[in-house]
């Protein structure tokens, strides 16, 4: 993936209409450019900032069909997220593993009452299904989580859902699109919309955020997959557009691996405020979370609320025998769900997650909602919409059997270079030919050297934070330490994308403050 390619490829396309062509590269709009490709449409993708920058790099990172919406009766969503979750590990099987939840019972109707509704998820997922759900004795849900808390434990039950790294699958996504024969490009915001006299749409006008050179791109079908932020194209296409998404937050703490022994994640169904918590593994750490806020604003940095932060150390104190203070955070990340605006009086958590694939007069298709784990159904129902509006040829979807770029069976979770699957010997030549991009960037993370020339000239990494941030997942693992690896980052990145010591110096600069926003202890 290079960008300097893509950008030739669309100054040659010129006025030359693209069948397909999507606003945002995060899970909605990155699947829906593999789903166009692969049926064979010149499809484009557009992405103001980089490929997952907003909420799609801030999940809990679950592959899952949702136990929380079964507890709410939502069976249609969770039956299609457990269908989806089997085809993304069957198509991802680098990303997507198989992961054993314990839910501690401290009441004595907990033990029958999930195992009969973890048994009912095991029946909907079918063939799919990652392994049966059980009820365990109090000894073996200690044995499972030795740092539970013990006091009053009857016992737990364990289930399995998938497990993922959002951004890293989101930059296979683009990778996979680009194989089909996409155009996917970074960087490239849409800062208009062009109509023809009946005022239909016709494509779109947009700027390149490194160069400052504008582009008008004629499309036969454009599609908003910009999330929270879809308000902002919808008004640009009727500024009377009345708002259809309220954003909400959700944030996460990330631990130390100590503070969840052994290799199960926890979920706790039902905190002091109904909500789901999780603590789950993930790259040798641990992800604590998540809220459910509703905010005012989209924003793509948004900021943990001071009562947020309190209500996940607060929960996570009565569980765990390890409480985990301010100071134990490696980092903090917030996300926003682009929920469809709620109906007056009612909560976030009672809101369909189910996506909702919306035409606009101008013909413009906007898909909202969902999940990480529907984005190729999302993907599926957007191009097949498209196929009408924009009078294309009738072609059947073929993404359901699809292989994601990286795609391979044996995977050694042991070797940190696993995330890449199929394109880790790769990375092992480049380190064959300079030895010395083996080592370490920071001791605290297992992250290379080799790693950061590999983003760039493959990954289509343009800074520091694509690099710290999505390619490796540094900033999210443990902020101090991803700041304290920004100069190197920067230096060997230079190198690759001929850039001098002012932009290096720039790059660590903006780098530093941004990550700065993902520390929650004092700096020393
Ligand atoms: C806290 C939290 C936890 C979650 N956990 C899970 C989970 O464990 N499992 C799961 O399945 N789902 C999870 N989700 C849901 C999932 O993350 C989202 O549904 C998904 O990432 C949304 O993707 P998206 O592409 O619609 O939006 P985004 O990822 O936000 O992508 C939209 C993109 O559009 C771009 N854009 C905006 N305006 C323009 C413009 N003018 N020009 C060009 N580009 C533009 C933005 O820069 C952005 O990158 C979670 C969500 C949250 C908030």
């Amino acid at each position: 993936m290079n960008r300097d390619t893509m950008i030739k490829t669309i100054q040659e396309h010129g006025d030359y209409p693209w069948d397909v062509l999507i606003i945002g590269g995060g899970a909605t709009g990155l699947g829906t450019a593999v789903e166009s490709a692969s049926r064979g449409f010149k499809t484009v993708l557009l992405e103001q900032h980089d490929f997952a920058k907003g909420t799609s790099s801030r999940s809990t990172k679950l592959v899952h069909g949702g136990v929380r919406y079964l507890q709410q009766g939502d069976v249609g969503l969770v039956l299609e997220a457990l269908r989806e979750r089997g085809l993304l590990r069957q198509n991802a099987p680098h990303l997507v593993h198989n992961l054993a939840f314990v839910i501690p019972n401290y009441e004595w109707w907990n033990g029958p009452f999930y195992t009969i509704g973890m048994k009912i998820y095991d029946t909907m997922a079918g063939k799919l299904g990652l392994g049966p759900s059980i009820h365990i004795s109090k000894e073996e849900t200690m044995k499972a989580i030795p740092n539970l808390k013990e006091e009053g434990l009857r016992g737990g039950v364990i289930y399995h859902d998938g497990q993922f790294d959002d951004a890293r699958l989101a930059v296979n996504l683009a990778e996979t699109a680009v194989t089909q024969g996409a155009v996917v490009i970074n960087y490239m915001k849409v800062t208009g919309l062009l109509k023809n006299k009946e005022g239909l749409i016709q494509g779109v006008e947009v700027q390149d955020i490194e160069s400052g050179e504008k582009y008008k791109m004629i499309a036969k079908t454009v599609i908003n997959a910009t999330g929270v932020f879809a308000d902002g194209i919808l008004q640009m296409d009727d500024p009377a557009a009345p708002r259809s998404i309220i954003p909400s937050q959700g944030i996460h703490l990330v631990l130390d691996k100590e503070f969840l022994q052994g290799e199960s994640a926890i979920m706790i169904p039902k905190t002091a405020d109904g909500r789901v918590l999780f603590a789950v593994p993930w790259h040798q750490k641990v992800v604590v979370g998540t809220t459910d806020t509703l905010v005012d604003k989209e924003s793509l940095e948004p900021r943990a609320l001071e009562e947020e932060i309190e209500f996940i150390l607060d929960t996570a104190a009565q569980y765990l025998t390890k409480i985990p203070t301010r100071e134990d955070v490696r980092s903090i990340f917030a996300g926003l769900r682009p929920l469809a605006a709620p109906v007056k009086g009612k909560d976030t958590k009672e809101i369909s997650r189910s996506h909702k694939v919306m035409v606009s007069l101008s013909g413009m298709i906007t898909t909202i909602g969902g999940k990480w784990t529907t984005y190729r159904k999302m993907g599926e129902d957007t191009i097949d919409k498209a196929i009408l509006i924009g009078d294309l040829p009738e072609r059947d979807s073929v993404t359901k059997n699809l292989p994601i770029h990286g795609a391979i069976n044996e995977v050694d979770d042991n070797d940190p270079l696993y995330v890449y699957g199929s394109d880790k010997k790769f990375i092992r030549a480049l380190i064959d030919l300079q030895p010395s991009l083996a080592e370490k960037l920071n001791p605290a993370l297992s992250y290379l050297k080799a790693e950061i020339i590999w983003a760039v000239r493959e990954e289509m990494a343009r800074t520091v934070e694509d690099v710290l941030a999505r390619r490796t997942r540094a900033l999210f693992l443990d902020a101090r330490a991803s700041i304290e690896m920004a100069p190197e980052t920067a230096h060997i990145m230079a190198a690759e994308l001929k850039k001098d010591k002012i932009w290096e110096e720039r790059q660590v600069e903006e780098y530093t403050v941004l990550a700065k926003g993902y520390l929650l202890g004092k700096i020393v």
